[in-house]
């Protein structure tokens, strides 16, 4: 059975609505996007939209060479303004050509471990599969060309989840869904993270082997299946 039938904005919805249920959005904070298929372009969620209440109407198609407004087969090109965050989703499409959908959020617990200086560790072989290793951006002000390109220089080895400090995360993938199970799965890595900080064991927390992560890393992402 089909993920999400239909429209890559349906399926983006989706995960709009899906994110904010877990718990993983305050407000509006967050923006979505996927690149669309043999064209030079992207939907992005517009600015200021509410993920759980998107619809078709609420994404607008961005050139991703150049950020300029792009027309969708006969459709004329959108009059919504684009996520504020619209560089950073570009400058990743344009540095991982094997990325078709990028998630930003930004997790209360992901976030807090990042402000208390403490990563988030991988515990399980779902954190392992879906995840790989979590690299940290330092903070740059959000919106900046400056956190697009550092962003994307950190992504550019393939890393495909990060934690942007004191701001949130973002995590990409060559699917809709498995960046909204990577958005999923970064945040439970992060809970179990939070709750052996809580138990003052953190210290112990047994992570998953260093050989598996290496070995892990040399499938492609459409290999994953757990
Ligand atoms: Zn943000």
């Amino acid at each position: 059975m089909n993920y999400v039938p239909g429209d890559l904005r349906d399926q983006l919805a989706h995960v709009g609505y899906d994110v904010v249920q877990a718990g993983l959005v305050c407000g509006s904070g967050g923006n979505l996007s996927a690149r669309i298929p043999d064209e030079d372009a992207c939907w992005v969620t517009a600015s200021g939209a509410w993920l759980d209440r998107l619809s078709r109407t609420g994404f607008t198609a961005v050139r991703v060479s150049d950020g300029a407004p792009a027309s969708v087969g006969a459709l004329p090109p959108p009059r919504l303004a684009p996520t504020s965050e619209i560089a950073l989703h570009l400058a990743l499409y344009r540095a991982r050509p094997d990325v078709n959908a990028v998630v930003h959020l930004h997790p209360q617990t992901a976030l807090l471990l990042d402000a208390l200086g403490e990563h988030i560790r991988i515990v399980t072989t779902d954190h392992a599969f879906y995840l790989g290793r979590v690299s940290t951006v330092p903070f740059r002000l959000p919106g900046s060309t400056e956190v697009a390109a550092l962003t994307a220089a950190m992504a550019a080895d393939g890393t495909d989840c990060l934690v942007l400090s004191q701001h949130g995360c973002v995590v990409m993938a060559d699917s809709v869904e498995l960046a909204h199970k990577r958005a999923r799965y970064l945040e439970e890595a992060a809970v179990l993270t939070y709750r052996a900080l809580t138990l003052g064991r953190l210290d112990n927390l047994r992570e998953v082997p260093e050989e598996f992560l290496d070995r892990l890393a040399t499938r492609p992402a459409s290999a994953v299946t757990v």
